[in-house]
Parts: structure tokens; C-alpha cells; sequence
């Protein structure tokens, strides 16, 4: 059971009262959260934390999936795509395939919040639940770096949208001319995670043992993520190279699946190719066991993040929070978590994250305490204390004062 008290040595005593006040005038409200997937992924990552938390704070919050079909979700995955920017043909037929899924969602499933809080676009639809639910207030999350959308397809989803009572995105970037009124609350992680607890000594040997990683062969740089175009793993492989020719080290390239992402093998059959057989660099297409990820974390000597388009990159703050040195791209939420040559070095192509990797690895000194300044940046704006106040404080802005139970 999850329990927020334990937070207090992390946050102090005010912010976990604070909470709980909030809380308390949400009595008698259900939230119930919607998404496209179980397993993988942020969205899945941070609903998995939140949810036990709320919970223990009193506040009734349940969370479901939609169904979807492989053909479903290859269509939201062009739409993921094309939102992020990215070129991507979206024809009638798979148009037709996104809305006959939506409407046997809305259909089928038991929607029972009186506040609906949707999460990306694979769910978007549900809306049209709204005219019979009279007193449910509606938000969509949109997790979507979408700063430069495709255009048609945006203005697609605006149709649905629109009709939200509030849309949150995770950068001030994100933001667009809507109907529905906007907030910018930013993910987090939860520092007693699985993810992100202390691990101990015999913990790693299981994992490094298991995965056959010698971290004292020769330094790891790391990069986690699902097998996706946009997370660029075969840039990274192209960076590890170039750093290679100065400094002997390790590449380390850890992705899962995601219930919701088609394209795993896709890109990961293009990671091997781009691998080439050097035995020096491991890339493991893993299971969901969240210890592993922070047992790979810990033992790099560098993370890296060299995704080309992002929502937010909860990998950033997770290996920032263990202290360690990242180089990440300046895209989408990642420069909120890092402030360049302070807590950790922000590139802007493949030369200049093999320019820092190499940096770093050549002055631990400098690489410790990019890390330490970047843990404490993370303390203070990324845990998942912060995010839960946001979103209280958000439900109870869709109130009237009037509606607002005392508690
Ligand atoms: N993750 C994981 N196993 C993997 C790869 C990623 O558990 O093999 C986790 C990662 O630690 C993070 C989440 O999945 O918690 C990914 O979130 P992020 O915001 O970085 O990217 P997204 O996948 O949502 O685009």
C-alpha cells in the first residue's frame, strides 16, 4: 500500500499537509483515468505511481484502458508521429479504423468519473460519452510534444478537444489556441519506485550477471527506451562511435514494449544492423521488470537521451534523481529538466552528444557534480509530490465554489 507519509523526509511535512488538505475537498468526487495502455511507456509509468497515491490520500481514482486492434493502434501510432512532427500518411481507411474503434469504446466501456481525465490522443473519443455523463467534467492530457503538428491531423482531434473542459500539456511549448481552458503540469517521478529506489549490491549483480554487462571493462553510456525512430537509438549508436575513436567505453541500450507501439521490431532489427556485431555495444529489447532500469541507470557513467522529438522524458529525471550525468537533446520537456552545463548538457545533434558523452567521460569531477546539481533540480520540481498538487489543484478549478465539498 502505498503511503504518502514516507515522502516527508524527501518533501517536508508542509507539502505532504498540503496535499492532504487539497485532498480533502474532493471527497465524494470519483477520477477515473483512461489511456491506451497497461504497460510501457510514461503514461503507463506515471498512472501506475499516482493512482496508489491518490488513493491513500482519500481521493476516489480508478484508471482503465481502451481495447484497441494492432491495426488500431498502428493508426495511432502515425497519428503519435505526425503530432510529433514527423511525416506520416494518414488515409481515409485509417481514419475510418480510428473512429470504428472509438465508437465501440464509447460504447462498450463503463465510464463512471465525475471527473474523465483522458490521456493522448488513442483515447481522444470518449468524448462523445459527454452528453449523457451531464456532470462529469472533462480533461485530456496530451503528453504529445506537440509543438509542430501536422496540421490535419491536429485539427482532426480538435474536433474532439475542443470539447474538453480543460487540456494539460507538459511544456508551455505544447500550448495551442483551444476552446477548452489549459494547464501546464509537468510528469514526475516517484522516488521509492522500483525505478528509482536505492538498489542494493547483490541487486546489481543479479542484473549486470543475467545481462553478462562488466561496468568495470570499460565506462557505460546508457540509453533507455522503448525501440522508437524519435528516441533515435541509432544516433546514439552513430555518437557512441565517434566517442569511441578518443575514449574506450561501452554503449548500453535498454527498450521494452509497449502494449500500444507497433514499430519495436521495426527498429530494433535497425539498431542491431547499425550495431554491427561490436561486442561492446549491448542493446537488450527487455521485459517490464522496473529494477533492471535502475540498476542500468546506476552503473552507467553516462545517460544519454538523443531523442529527436519528446513529451517530456521521464528517463531524464530518473537518472538525473541517481545522480548520474546526462546528455539530452533540447527538445520538448527535457530542457525543464536540465539546465545546460548546470544539472547536465543539452546537444542538438548526433556530433554534439558525442562532444559531451566524451566530455564527461574524460572529467569525472565535473560529470559528479552536473549529476548532484541535477538531483536536487529533480527534489525540488519532479517528484511525483509536485504532480499530485497540480492535478488537485486542477480538479478542483473545474469547481464552482458552490460544488466544492468542505471537508
Ligand atoms: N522504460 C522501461 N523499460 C525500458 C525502457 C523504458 O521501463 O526498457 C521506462 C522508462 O524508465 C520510463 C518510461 O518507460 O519510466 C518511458 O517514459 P519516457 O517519458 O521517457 O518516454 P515514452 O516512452 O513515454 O515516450
Amino acid at each position: 500500500m502505498a503511503n504518502l507519509n514516507r515522502y516527508k523526509k524527501i518533501v517536508g511535512q508542509e507539502t505532504i499537509d498540503e496535499l492532504r488538505t487539497l485532498a480533502g475537498y474532493l471527497r465524494g468526487k470519483k477520477i477515473q483515468h483512461i489511456n491506451s495502455t497497461a504497460v510501457g511507456g510514461g503514461v503507463a509509468e506515471i498512472l501506475s505511481k499516482i493512482i496508489p497515491l491518490m488513493k491513500d490520500l482519500g481521493v476516489d481514482t480508478c484508471w482503465d484502458v481502451i481495447k484497441g486492434s494492432p491495426e488500431f493502434f498502428n493508426v495511432t501510432k502515425s497519428i503519435h508521429n505526425a503530432l510529433h512532427g514527423k511525416e506520416s500518411l494518414i488515409t481515409k481507411e485509417m481514419w475510418d479504423v480510428f473512429n470504428d474503434v472509438t465508437a465501440q469504446n464509447v460504447k462498450e466501456m463503463d465510464l463512471r468519473g465525475d471527473i474523465m481525465f483522458i490521456h493522448d490522443p488513442q483515447p481522444i473519443g470518449l468524448i462523445d460519452r459527454k452528453p449523457g455523463m451531464k456532470d462529469a467534467k472533462w480533461i485530456w492530457r496530451c503528453h504529445v510534444d506537440v509543438s509542430k503538428p501536422d496540421r490535419k491531423v491536429w485539427d482532426f482531434l480538435g474536433n474532439y478537444f475542443n470539447r474538453y473542459d480543460a487540456a494539460v500539456f507538459s511544456s508551455a511549448h505544447f500550448s495551442h489556441t483551444m476552446k477548452p481552458r489549459q494547464a501546464l503540469i509537468s510528469p514526475s517521478i516517484d522516488p521509492f519506485s522500483d525505478k528509482n529506489r536505492e538498489v542494493t549490491g547483490e541487486e546489481i549483480a543479479t542484473v549486470l550477471n543475467k545481462y553478462k554487462i562488466d561496468p568495470q571493462a570499460k565506462p557505460i553510456v546508457c540509453q533507455i527506451s522503448r525501440y522508437d525512430a524519435l528516441k533515435d537509438p541509432v544516433g546514439v549508436i552513430q555518437a557512441y562511435k565517434m566517442v569511441k575513436k578518443y575514449v574506450d567505453c561501452q554503449l548500453l541500450l535498454v527498450g521494452n514494449r509497449a502494449a500500444d507501439d507497433p514499430e519495436t521490431d521495426k527498429i530494433y532489427k535497425q539498431v542491431l544492423e547499425a550495431a554491427g556485431g561490436d561486442p561492446d555495444i549491448h542493446a537488450l529489447l527487455v521485459e517490464d521488470v522496473p529494477y533492471e532500469i535502475n540498476v542500468f541507470q546506476r552503473v552507467a557513467s553516462v545517460v544519454v537521451q538523443k531523442s529527436i522529438r519528446e513529451g517530456f522524458a521521464l528517463t531524464v529525471s530518473e537518472a538525473l534523481w541517481k545522480g548520474k550525468p546526462v546528455v539530452a537533446s533540447a527538445v520538448g520537456g527535457i530542457p525543464l529538466q536540465i539546465k545546460h552545463r548546470y544539472g547536465g548538457l543539452l546537444c542538438h545533434s548526433i556530433e554534439g552528444a558525442a562532444f559531451s558523452i566524451k566530455q564527461l567521460l574524460n572529467a569525472p569531477d565535473y560529470a559528479k557534480k552536473l549529476g548532484e546539481n541535477g538531483r536536487e533540480h529533480i527534489r525540488q520540481n519532479f517528484l511525483l509530490t509536485r504532480h499530485i498538487k497540480e492535478y488537485l489543484l486542477l480538479f478542483l478549478s473545474l469547481y464552482s465554489e458552490n460544488d466544492v465539498i468542505t471537508p
